[in-house]
């Protein structure tokens, strides 16, 4: 059997969008589970919709998501160029041979004579179609006006009547009456390759074994699949893939605001839960696992877990799966996780971040929402007396100031100052009092942190502060409660 060899072509029309990242992983797992080649190619024939940026922001949202390529515009490879626009001088030979057979004609029609034929499609109510008229000129007359200087594109000559059909891995027997399709263009008038021909043509000219993409396409593979049969080509093995939906009524896409990888990476998403999470909106392993590097993907997928009716993108999943894979992060790698994430309302050098990491991570979904849970560590907040008021905990702004002079003493003298310490400290005076935990550590985290709820207990938060600052935010917390 021939290697395999597969590719992800996208379209440099924006962000590497979540149905774009599914169409690349399921590519990329293919040809490493088959040992075969990963190209990445950049289909930039449509000049119109290109987006200045797109092509880097696909290179780095492929990298960040661990899919490299064997083959691309970046690193080369046997059948460069990869972008097509580096290509454009290689189509017009295809389509002349196709000329050759039958297969393609010259049309000379002007816009005016296609403008007058749509409006009477229109008038009739049916969809445009070209009318073939140029499809039997004689090859001397075509060389007279080509040679006179007219315009011209060349069109795919379908047959009038039957059937063009192709085989689909996943979606199975696709067949489309002829009748009903229209001459296509595949060279334009500047020369260019139209996107349709210029995707088959290069499909084949890489030697693509297998070509994975959305289902949108699938209506229109018969008709293109006639140009393999016309040059006697071998064709690759299609599988197309079913959308991926915002909700029951509308795929993902970024028209709406759906995120895209990079925009899920901004807001505090980790990649490797990103793929894992994608890789299982329409694939399933066939068992009750879930959690998949990338490496036990490239071992575990399969064209037979492939789903056809489309999935639905759930943010709350996802949620849970970079909850997930939080959790199997160790303390140092959470802490430069979170890093940049923190640094944005915190100085991290006045804090033992390691500490910080080990109490934020058991509760962390997110590392975006981490930093609006640490608001209160850099400064003191101005905070409203009332929250010393717990019911449950008994207490209240008069509660709060007896416990809070007691508590200071014992605090400040404290012969070192860390949590054991300070725990030791104030629970040996909850005894001696005789009253619930509550009663003592609801005032003293309030008055130390300002905020109802924190990420961690009193100790922890005095133990981040450090004494100084602690004994000053106590102070300052009495002093407002003896005002
Ligand atoms: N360039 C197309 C797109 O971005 C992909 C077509 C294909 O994979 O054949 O949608």
């Amino acid at each position: 059997m021939a290697t395999v060899r597969t590719r992800f072509a996208p379209s440099p029309t924006g962000y590497l969008h979540l149905g774009g990242l599914r169409t690349a992983l399921y590519t990329y797992l293919y040809a490493k589970q088959n040992a075969g080649s990963f190209v990445l190619r950049i289909e930039d024939t449509d000049q119109e919709r290109y987006v200045e940026g797109a092509v880097d922001a696909i290179y780095r949202s492929m990298r960040l998501a661990g899919l490299n390529w064997d083959e691309g515009p970046d690193i080369g490879g046997d059948y460069g160029p990869y972008v097509q626009s580096e290509r454009k001088g290689m189509y017009l030979p295809y389509a002349q041979q196709l000329v050759e057979m039958g297969k393609a004609y010259y049309c000379f029609c002007t816009e005016a004579r296609l403008k007058g034929l749509r409006a009477e499609y229109e008038a009739r109510g049916e969809t445009f179609k070209y009318d073939k008229h140029c499809a039997n000129l004689s090859k001397e007359e075509v060389q007279a006006r080509i040679a006179a200087g007219e315009p011209y594109v060349i069109r795919q000559n379908l047959p009038e009547q039957g059937e063009a059909s192709f085989d689909d891995a996943l979606f199975g027997h696709i067949a489309v009456d002829v009748s009903t399709l229209d001459d296509m263009i595949l060279i334009k008038s500047d020369g260019m390759p139209t996107y349709n021909f210029a995707n088959v043509i290069d499909d084949h000219t890489m030697g693509i074994t297998h070509v994975m993409r959305g289902s949108e396409y699938l209506s229109s593979t018969p008709k293109y699949n006639l140009l393999y049969e016309a040059f006697g080509w071998e064709k690759p093995v299609y599988i197309h893939l079913s959308p991926i939906m915002a909700n029951a009524t509308r795929k993902l896409s970024k028209r709406y605001g759906d995120p895209s990888f990079e925009d899920l990476m901004n807001q505090g998403y980790l990649k490797d839960a990103i793929v894992n999470y994608i890789a299982l909106l329409g694939w399933n392993p066939g068992d009750e696992r879930e959690y998949f590097t990338l490496d036990e993907l490239t071992q575990a997928f399969s064209l037979k877990g492939l789903s056809k009716s489309p999935a639905v993108f759930d943010m709350m999943k996802l949620r849970h799966f970079n909850f997930e894979y939080v959790q199997k992060m160790n303390t140092q790698e959470f802490e430069q996780a979170i890093l940049p994430w923190i640094s944005t309302v915190i100085d991290p050098a006045r804090f033992d971040t390691h500490r910080l990491a080990e109490l934020l991570q058991p509760r962390c979904e997110v590392l975006s929402e981490l930093a609006e849970r640490l608001g209160f560590l850099n400064e003191m907040p101005e905070y409203d007396l009332e929250l010393f008021f717990n019911k449950r905990m008994k207490t209240n702004r008069e509660t709060a100031l007896p416990v809070l002079e007691a508590l200071y003493p014992l605090l400040e003298q404290s012969p070192v100052w860390s949590e054991q310490a300070l725990h030791d400290a104030v629970m040996d005076y909850v005894a001696q009092q005789g009253c619930k935990n509550g009663f003592v550590l609801w005032p003293l985290r309030i008055a130390i942190s300002g905020w109802e709820n924190t990420p961690a207990g009193a100790f922890e938060i005095a133990g981040l502060l450090g004494r100084e600052e602690t004994l000053r935010r106590l102070r300052t917390s009495m002093d407002r409660l003896k005002a």
